[in-house]
């Protein structure tokens, strides 16, 4: 075990990305939820379809705490479990040392892909989750029993959803380190890249499902297309459409936006 805990690669994929994708998300969904619940006047007119009801949002916060603390522990025993493999992968597509410095013009345009290729991943994995009766049911019907979310409801969903789901965000910037390796451009992903990628993931996560729209909320300032909680608020709200986790370009692209939703922005 102290072996385990000693090597970097264990610590940093095993520990710290369940650890920080656990906390980050709820240091903002936390507080976004009990904004909904505490219903100051300023944030009124900022609801996108009106605020839930008192039980809706403490159902959501109790239930969301409950699978994100689930999800994160199978998580964890995931990534243990799979670790001899994991590591292998990791060092060949990802940077470990701490004297290689993160701070770089090729960990940014990293970012960037690492952005748009999940978007696109999230896009097919959630509309596949849509089309098939079986996944819907037994994978993805937990998350939309929601259909006025607050924040919180981004982690409330089934293990089975959660690994899906997370497994793709983790998996990800190993990809784009990948196609750096692949093209011979000595251009692994550093891990840090990853824990910021986290990060920010998990923000989105709880953003997307705040359930109004504020100047408070960060991303839409500095990702091109972001489609902002609104577009997965009608997700939810229709059920069908709006499958794009932070853009709305797959949906537009194929023809699946939801129902009401361009009329809902155009009248904004
Ligand atoms: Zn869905
Ligand atoms: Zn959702």
């Amino acid at each position: 075990m102290q072996e385990l805990i000693t090597n970097e690669c264990f610590y940093n994929l095993c520990i710290v990305v369940p650890i920080l994708s656990l906390f980050s998300f709820l240091s903002q969904a936390l507080p976004l939820s009990l904004l909904v619940y505490l219903d100051p006047v300023w944030i009124r007119n900022k609801y996108i379809k009106g605020r839930p009801s008192d039980e809706e949002i403490l159902h959501q916060i109790s239930w969301g705490l409950y699978y994100s603390i689930l999800n994160h522990i199978v998580l964890f025993a995931s990534l243990a479990i799979g670790f001899p493999i994991l590591e292998r992968y990791a060092r060949m597509v990802m940077i470990f040392d701490d004297s290689v410095s993160f701070l770089s013009l090729k960990s940014a345009l990293q970012f960037i892909m690492i952005i748009y290729l999940e978007d696109y991943l999230y896009y097919n994995l959630h509309r596949l989750f849509h089309c098939n009766k079986r996944l819907f049911r037994f994978v993805h019907a937990l998350h939309h029993t929601v259909r006025r979310p607050v924040a919180m409801a981004g982690h409330y969903m089934t293990v089975s959803e959660f690994f899906m789901i997370g497994g793709t965000v983790i998996l990800t910037p190993f990809l784009v380190g990948t196609m750096g390796v692949l093209i011979g451009l000595d251009a692994q992903v550093h891990y840090k890249v990853l824990m910021i990628w986290i990060v920010f993931r998990q923000f989105e996560a709880s953003e997307e499902h705040c359930g109004f729209e504020s100047p408070l909320l960060l991303a839409k300032y500095f990702i091109p297309a972001y489609d902002g909680p609104a577009f997965h608020y009608f997700h939810h709200f229709k059920v069908i459409g709006n499958y794009g986790a932070i853009t709305a370009i797959h949906d537009k692209y194929n023809n699946t936006i939801s129902k009401g939703y361009l009329e809902h922005i155009q009248n904004k």
